[in-house]
């Protein structure tokens, strides 16, 4: 089967950190693709003043010229809470021959059981936690997980050959930027001195005068 990445996220602003992780995730599962989806209202963080237009064309400037990163914005066309197992539950309707494979940050993994129907996550599709600068070097997996994991190295066969239900662990540490910090330093700094951002999605954000103060 064919694995396909899904990788959410608020994406304000899509960042290095976020491109480095999916192309990590590309190399090592072997996906024929990565779905970057924006959360139109994420559940667990404020309502971002950038709305998800913005914050979809930024991600679609940053992934132009990858041929195996997709924007999808099923996320921007429901009302109410971005959940991902509602998410999940359209894409694997759309698309019911593959594997899917849900990728998150370990710090996203940590606050796991606050999401909604958490629980059923793997009823549709396979995790894979990528490490983050500044978490436990050691992954601790929810107890209700812990029958699911399979070695990273075995992950890109054990991923393509069932569509669901299993977890690894991807121990690369993508740069360590937050979106966060770019926020505050693009609301204090001149915009030019910025790292941490694709050139593009730098030029659209002081284009449209997005995160000023
Ligand atoms: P914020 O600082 O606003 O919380 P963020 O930088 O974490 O944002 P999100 O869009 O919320 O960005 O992240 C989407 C996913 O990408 C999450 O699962 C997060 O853990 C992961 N992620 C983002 N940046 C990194 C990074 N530098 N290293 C590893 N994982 C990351």
């Amino acid at each position: 089967m064919e694995i396909i990445g899904l990788f959410g996220g608020t994406f304000n602003p899509i960042h290095n950190g976020h491109l480095a992780l999916a192309q990590s995730v590309l190399n090592t599962m072997h996906c024929s693709q990565i779905r970057f989806i924006p959360a139109a209202i994420p559940p667990h963080k404020a309502i971002p003043a950038v709305t998800a237009q913005h914050r979809a064309t930024m991600v679609h400037l940053a992934i132009a010229g990858h041929p195996q990163f997709v924007l999808d914005t099923c996320e921007l066309d429901r009302q109410g809470p971005s959940y991902t197992i509602e998410t999940l539950h359209l894409l694997r309707h759309r698309l019911p021959e593959q594997s899917l494979c849900l990728i998150m940050g370990q710090d996203s993994y940590l606050k796991l059981p606050t999401w909604h129907r958490w629980l059923e996550l793997l009823d549709y599709c396979h995790l894979l936690i990528v490490h983050r600068a500044d978490s436990e070097h050691q992954l601790q997996l929810h107890a209700a997980h812990a029958s699911k994991l399979v070695d990273i190295a075995q992950a890109p066969q054990q991923f393509a050959a069932q569509a669901y239900g299993l977890i690894s662990y991807l121990k690369v540490t993508p740069p360590d930027i937050s979106s966060t910090r770019i926020r505050a330093a693009l609301s204090q700094a001149d915009h030019t001195v910025v790292d941490g951002l694709p050139e593009k999605v730098l030029h659209y954000i002081q284009e449209n005068h997005l995160y000023q103060s």
